[in-house]
């Protein structure tokens, strides 16, 4: 087993660690980023196993017991990371130049054979310069940022190893226990994990275990899809209340991996906690909403109980609060079609299951024209998680069901362009209007009058693998299972869908393609939602359980 620590080579023989033969003068100090390396030379085309290990505080012994104890359950390892504090108080001649920071090893970044790139930042923030020993300051921080950057289309590093935590990383993030991430940590590691764009980022030195949301490291629908960031801090090493000290976890190294599967968002990502404040984001947003199609399409009215649903069950705890493993996504400003939002009314909805919902369109095509919406905040197909894409093929399986019985087909689109919240778009096209063919043709000739691409996916192939993570497009959905695809550019008519749908070869109801053009009077809203809910009902699943 060979210990790597920022150039610095150690070789154990026997499982006692002793300085190696490749010594230079770039060293561990104290409060440090430190890495072990088992088998640097193998080339990697699966993934690595890493472990990654907060504050040692010069326990030694604890760790590497523990470590030997997992590789014998779990099989080795490929590399040990360790951040915070390394050494403790522990008295140890062999080390003391390295605690006392006369040799030291501030910052650097090592790639090992595999391609597989970490950059590391010792001990913690330091304002004054020169700097005392065991500190970093803006000049190391920068210079780590510029060596790195240099390299032409940089896209991140894989792990980042700091001590401190960085500033406000708990921003649009889950919650960070006892550590209030607005007053603690620093604000260099912050700025230096907003550029290096790590995989995965480690600190510790709050003696406490907390795992982050993973963050976006783009603006969506403004720059193109990156790879997200994991935040993990760690606690110390053999601490007496057991919080997490040892993380494991696979990774391929970045430059060997193709790109949309490098891009992949997690349903559970969040906005970059560094970018800018919760406030400044939401004036941000703001800024954006005169651009957007006016979100108020329809609304909910939560104090209103509607339908019989659950409440023969003894009450609707399992209806509107649905039990879910984890919070789905919360928007960071108001949004329109949030179940749980609490400016918005209620009286279209029509159905409620367990990840979504069913609701009349506000000023629809027609008196059936639905949408199914996710109940979290998830801005399209491509972000949904599996649960949630099980449950929004259920609700269109009813849907159709019930459409058929009617002797209508369903066509069903959706367009994720300025929009933030899923809404899959359900009209009904009667029988006797038009075969499939003839609407996916009108579709097809709109499109090249408009000069898109529209491409013809397979039956059973999905808009996930498809859709590039971020990137806004529009698609429909025939009957027939067959699906028209568009990726967006630049623009894109907001209309679209429904325009293509009125017109003369489908519907035949061309003023009626801008739902604003459509409206109808509250009761009118109701009375529609009450029918619709009713001739739904047999196919309800979410009623059945
Ligand atoms: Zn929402």
């Amino acid at each position: 087993m060979r210990r790597l620590t920022g150039g610095r080579v150690w070789s154990s023989h026997s499982g006692r660690l002793r300085t190696g033969p490749r010594c230079e003068r770039r060293a561990p100090s104290l409060s440090r980023s430190f890495i072990c390396s088992r088998r640097p030379g193998r080339m990697a085309q699966k993934p690595l196993r890493l472990l990654a290990c907060g504050d040692v505080e010069g326990k030694f012994d604890v760790l590497f017991n523990r470590i030997r104890a997992i590789q014998k359950k779990s099989g080795n390892f490929d590399l040990l990371l360790c951040v915070g504090d390394f050494f403790g108080s522990t008295p140890s001649t062999e080390w003391e130049e390295y605690r006392t920071g006369v040799k030291r090893g501030r910052k650097g970044v090592f790639t090992g054979a595999s391609g597989l790139q970490i950059a590391y930042l010792s001990g913690t923030e330091s304002l004054a310069e020169p700097a005392p020993p065991y500190s970093f300051t803006f000049k190391d921080v920068s210079s780590l940022k510029a060596a790195l950057q240099a390299t032409s289309q940089f896209k991140g590093v894989d792990v980042l190893l700091t001590s401190p935590w960085p500033k406000g990383v708990g921003n649009f993030g889950n919650a960070s226990g006892d550590v209030d991430t607005k007053k603690k940590g620093s604000s260099l590691i912050s700025h230096l994990a907003m550029d290096l764009k790590p995989r995965y980022h480690f600190a510790a030195l709050e003696k406490t275990y907390y795992e982050r949301l993973p963050y976006r490291n783009h603006t969506v629908l403004q720059e193109t899809a990156q790879h997200v960031t994991r935040f993990i801090a760690l606690a110390n090493v053999g601490n007496p209340e057991k919080r997490k000290y040892l993380y494991a976890f696979s990774i391929l190294p970045l430059n060997l991996m193709d790109m949309a599967e490098l891009v992949k968002q997690p349903p559970d990502v969040t906005e970059n906690p560094y970018r800018k404040s919760g406030k400044e984001a939401l004036s941000d947003k703001q800024g954006l909403a005169p651009q957007e199609e006016p979100a108020c399409q329809f609304f909910f009215d939560l104090s209103k109980k509607q339908g019989k649903k659950r409440q023969s069950t003894g009450g609707d705890s399992k209806g509107v609060s649905p039990k879910q493993p984890r919070k789905p996504p919360q928007p960071l400003g108001p949004c329109w079609f949030c179940l749980a939002s609490p400016e918005v009314e209620k009286h279209l909805v029509v159905s409620i299951g367990t990840h979504c919902y069913l609701a009349l369109a506000k000023g629809g095509l027609c008196d059936d024209h639905v949408l199914i919406l996710p109940i979290g905040h998830y801005q399209s197909v491509v972000d949904l998680s599996r649960e949630v894409v099980e449950e929004v093929e259920k609700y269109k399986c009813a849907v159709r069901q019930l459409f058929k019985s009617k002797g209508k087909r369903c066509v069903l689109f959706e367009r994720n362009y300025r929009s933030h919240h899923l809404q899959l778009q359900v009209v009904p096209v009667p029988l006797s209007c038009c075969t499939t063919d003839d609407i996916k043709e009108a579709f097809i000739i709109q499109a090249q009058e408009q000069q898109m691409e529209l491409l013809e996916i397979p039956e059973h192939s999905d808009i996930q693998q498809i859709a590039q993570p971020g990137a806004p497009y529009f698609y429909v959905e025939l009957d027939t299972g067959e699906k028209l695809f568009h990726r967006i550019k630049k623009s894109f008519p907001l209309h679209f869908g429904r325009e293509v749908l009125a017109g003369e070869a489908i519907l035949n109801i061309p003023n009626k393609s801008d739902w604003r053009q459509c409206p109808r009077s509250r009761e009118e809203e109701e009375a529609l939602a009450r029918l619709f809910r009713k001739h739904f009902q047999p196919f309800d699943f979410a009623l059945e359980d």
